[in-house]
């Protein structure tokens, strides 16, 4: 039965699998002292569905175990950004909602034509799971000292999916910490934002701030953006689990050329239907056009502060 859906998934360019059985995937309070210390800034959903971060499986009626799943993303990056990424590498092509999804639908039919009564719920940054936990603790990788979930072939250069499904599979085991003594990513983050325990303050991280972070900045806000316009990379680029990834040739996540002749003063001048077509399938219309000018804006400010 594992055998198959491996193959499926694997067809499906999934390069990890693993999983996850409902009576090892009960989580506890674990993220009750990060939200008591307001480390989650806006994102008040965060202390809502508890009872659903603590068990996953419960949001199927009949959930007995996880398929966790893992797709890279890593590709090269564009040579006018040369080390400086306005745009963080996971949303330069098409928003991985979308591609993830229709891949694990997919995958969901092929199981079920040949595992009669198979019934399963795809997932991908879509549902209050905690994804990177549930990877963690089926052996696709373990959690990185800067919150990421890092595997040994791909880094931290992933998207996590799962499908929530109606059998009652064998966990796989879960993989030993490879961070070791190192702390590259807690000395590259220009913000102090990672605390002790794989978390971070996300209040201080340029990648909340540019995109899960509703309204205007305040100025200590504005000046830990610094150059970034859409999520922050820089913590991630020293990681050593990262630096001999082959970027992916054929994939929908590559940049789309349309972000590299931009510039940010034009960015602040958008028009709304400007701004519905830049961002059409592409992850930056989550933030929505004043969040991107806000953004711009507070790059231009930095720009001219900086000289
Ligand atoms: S994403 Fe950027 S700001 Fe956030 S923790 Fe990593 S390096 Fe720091
Ligand atoms: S940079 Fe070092 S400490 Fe940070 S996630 Fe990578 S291996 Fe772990």
């Amino acid at each position: 039965m594992k055998k198959h859906i491996n193959s499926v998934l694997k067809s499906a360019g999934a390069v990890h699998i693993g999983f996850l059985n409902r009576s090892a995937a009960q989580f506890g309070q674990w993220l009750q002292s990060w939200l008591d210390k307001g480390y989650h800034g806006d994102m008040s959903w965060m202390k809502r569905n508890a009872s659903l971060r603590n068990d996953p499986c419960s949001i199927l009626d009949d959930g007995k175990s996880i398929i966790s799943v893992a797709f890279p993303y890593f590709t090269s990056p564009p040579e006018q950004w040369r080390d400086r990424h306005l745009i963080s590498n996971f949303a330069w092509g098409e928003d991985y909602h979308g591609v993830i999804k229709k891949r694990l639908k997919n995958a969901i039919q092929q199981i079920t034509l040949t595992i009669p009564g198979f019934k399963g719920r795809a997932f991908t940054d879509s549902a209050p799971l905690p994804e990177k936990m549930i990877a963690a603790a089926c052996g696709i990788g373990w959690i990185g000292k800067n919150s990421l979930l890092l595997s040994p072939e791909w880094g931290s250069y992933i998207f996590l999916a799962e499908i929530v499904c109606n059998l009652d599979l064998d966990s796989t085991p879960p993989l030993k910490d490879r961070c070791g003594r190192c702390d590259l990513c807690v000395k590259a983050c220009p913000n102090g934002a990672i605390l002790g325990g794989r978390m971070i303050n996300a209040t201080k991280c340029a990648s909340y701030l540019t995109i899960e972070k509703r309204g205007e900045f305040s100025l200590e806000e504005k000046k830990s953006i610094h150059y970034h316009l859409f999520g922050c990379d820089s913590c991630q680029l020293v990681c050593p689990w990262n630096s001999k990834l082959e970027a992916l040739a054929d994939t929908p996540f590559a940049c789309d050329p349309k972000w590299l002749d931009l510039t940010v003063e034009e960015l602040v001048n958008l028009s709304p239907e400007q701004f519905a077509n830049l961002t059409k399938q592409s992850p930056l219309k989550r933030i929505k056009l004043a969040g991107l000018q806000r953004n711009a804006h507070a790059i231009i400010s930095n720009t001219q502060a900086s000289g």
